[in-house]
């Protein structure tokens, strides 16, 4: 698969705000954020969307998800906050390396554009 800047900042080939690492997946904060809090969580895998998971990624996309609890907890989150993983074109990925937004610290609206 081609590599992507989500691969170059697993491998520190570009500079990020890492706010959580471990064996499976690394989290960073967005380049461009939407909210006051904007993370995104990644697998160290470079799986480029959910789509094109498999059944052996299952436990890796469920310790994702657990991830996305720390993390938002760590971050002070607790009013509440959305979990985002947009799929391909019409989903609005622009990165193909799977990736989960956590977009906290105000109010989002319903239903997104
Ligand atoms: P997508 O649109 O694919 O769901 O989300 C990709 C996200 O990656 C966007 O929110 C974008 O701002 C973020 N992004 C793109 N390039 C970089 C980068 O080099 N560093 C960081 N930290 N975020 C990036």
């Amino acid at each position: 698969m081609t590599d992507t800047i989500f691969g170059k900042i697993i491998r520190r080939e570009i500079p990020a705000d890492i706010v959580h690492e471990d064996e499976h997946c690394l989290a960073f904060r967005d380049i461009a954020p939407q909210a006051p809090t904007h993370i995104l969580v990644i697998p160290k895998k470079p799986i480029p969307r959910l789509s094109e998971s498999g059944s052996e990624d299952h436990a890796l996309l469920g310790h994702l998800l657990c991830m996305v609890k720390k993390i938002a907890a760590e971050a002070g989150l607790s009013n509440g906050y959305r979990v985002v993983i947009n799929n391909g074109e019409d989903g609005g990925q622009t990165v193909d390396h799977l990736h989960l937004h956590i977009l906290g610290g105000r109010s989002l609206q319903w239903p997104p554009g």
